[in-house]
């Protein structure tokens, strides 16, 4: 026993002897190539970083003899797989096929091509982002995207022109509403229904903004049923704002009532306290034509009478992650002169893809928007592109079923509604499902799917790049 202990470190040690130094390491060609390629300190840092992991595999007993010398061969190709994680990027492009197009975790809304051209054509070099032109003075960087909502507003909603309405813009809709809070409840009362206090992903929680906005919430109502006379009940000389929240990221079904829109415009004009509502995902176009109903746009609630509503950028509005404000111009003017305004305002590169957005809106070209035209594609399309990939995998081992699913919008909004589509249905000899998708996650760019009932799933209606895809299946299946 001793004696074997004996001889294990003996070997060890033996091995230790073997390994190059740093310096051996690089006055090898590959490493001098690499050097003259990346320079001297990555180099030096991928050989330092490279004999240490050697020395660990050592000293854990995973290399003998014949395995360090092989490690050694392959220094080279060592030093490079190194410097291509260490100077290679960490937020990459992956292929998202699991169905859901708002997914916050893959960056939710890919941009339009006229906002990432818009943002070439601004970023790099000077703007007039608070420069105006023709007087030559200092300007406001919110009169980029409060024009061209005030256009995309006289195209489709002539009956809001009698309303000044302003929106501005934020770094997203936490923000929003936090500042809207912060201008037009703090040191008083917002009156919220109990069945809207939301959480949203896991840590937007409407009693927490309100907390930290200086207002003080008062809950009325009941989990699923809130009346108009419980808003009405609740004020008092210290409310400032009535609130509805949408609820995002799930229903209430069964015994409910909700107080409409129509009766809390009226109880707010009534009393004179403004109604501020918080969209979540808020849609610029009419969703019913995207076969998803019961979810209301920007332009509903404005129509309605809703004084200021906050939604997001990068959720069905297909922007790039802000916050935006939309309301009547004396109250959302308040909000620009909160110092909190300051804080959380965006920069340039916002501006321009919220422009080069919107400006597909106002042209009402909404296929130039990767989210809707996403929404739009039928499952029938989908259906025969899922068909043609299958037909191009060349393999036994891989099994591929066409088989009717759904996909869903995500990022909370219409948590009911769901788009029939259909999905490519995987299952590989010898792999499970959870190794066939750590396999194509492995690809590059990384491939998402879904795994269910022991199968992986792939829906390409919010992965459009069929052939990358077809590619790396192949690639699997030999
Ligand atoms: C998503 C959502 C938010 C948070 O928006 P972010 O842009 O992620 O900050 C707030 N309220 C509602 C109702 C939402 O759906």
């Amino acid at each position: 026993m001793r004696d074997n202990l004996e001889m294990k470190s003996a070997i060890k040690s033996q091995l230790f002897r073997e390994l190059p130094s740093v310096d051996e390491v690089l006055r090898t060609p590959a490493a001098v190539a690499l050097a003259s390629a990346h320079g001297t300190p990555a180099v030096t840092d991928a050989a330092r970083a490279v004999l240490s992991r050697l020395r660990e595999e050592i000293s854990s007993g995973l290399l003998d003899e014949s395995a360090l010398r092989l490690a050694l061969n392959g220094l080279g190709e060592a030093l490079e797989r190194h410097l291509k994680q260490a100077l290679g990027y960490s937020l990459r492009p992956v292929i998202n096929a699991t169905g859901v197009i708002l997914h916050t975790n893959l960056g939710r809304a890919p941009l339009a091509e006229s906002a990432l051209r818009h943002i070439h054509e601004t970023a790099g070099r000077f703007s007039n982002l608070e420069f105006d032109c023709e007087t030559g003075v200092r300007g406001r960087r919110d009169v980029h995207v409060d024009r061209l909502f005030r256009s995309w507003l006289d195209e489709g909603a002539a009956d809001l022109k009698t309303i000044d309405l302003k929106t501005i813009v934020v770094n997203n809709n936490a923000a929003a509403v936090l500042l809207a809070l912060n201008t037009l409840a703090d040191d008083g009362e917002v009156i919220v229904s109990r069945g809207e206090l939301v959480e949203i992903g896991g840590s937007f929680r409407i009693p927490d903004v309100m907390t930290k906005s200086g207002a003080t919430l008062r809950e009325v109502g009941t989990t699923n049923r809130t009346r108009v006379a419980d808003y009405e009940n609740a004020i008092t000389e210290r409310t400032r704002l009535l609130l509805r929240v949408h609820r995002s990221n799930f229903e209430i079904t069964g015994f409910t009532e909700q107080v409409s829109t129509a009766e809390l415009v009226a109880l707010s004009r009534q009393r004179d306290i403004p109604l501020m509502e918080d969209l979540g995902s808020g849609a610029l176009v009419d969703l019913q034509n995207f076969g998803i109903s019961g979810e209301a746009s920007v332009l509903d609630s404005l129509r309605a009478g809703v004084d200021v509503v906050t939604y997001s950028g990068d959720k069905l509005l297909g922007g790039p992650q802000a916050g935006l404000i939309s309301g009547r111009a004396a109250l959302v003017a308040r909000m620009r002169t909160n110092s909190l305004f300051r804080a959380l305002r965006v920069d340039k590169l916002t501006y321009a893809a919220l422009e080069g957005t919107l400006l597909a809106y106002v042209k009402r070209d909404h296929d130039a928007i990767p989210t809707l035209r996403m929404m739009r594609l039928t499952k029938e399309e989908i259906g025969q592109r899922a068909q043609t990939l299958a037909g191009q995998i060349k393999s036994s081992k891989l099994r591929i079923e066409i088989i009717d699913g759904e996909s869903v919008i995500g990022g909370g909004a219409a948590p009911s509604s769901v788009l029939p589509t259909r999905l490519l249905a995987l299952s590989c000899a010898g792999l499970s499902a959870d190794e066939l998708a750590a396999r194509l996650r492995a690809f590059d760019p990384p491939i998402i799917a879904r795994v269910e009932q022991g199968r992986v799933l792939l829906d390409l209606r919010t992965a459009d790049e069929d052939a990358a895809i077809g590619a790396a299946l192949n690639g699997i299946a030999s």
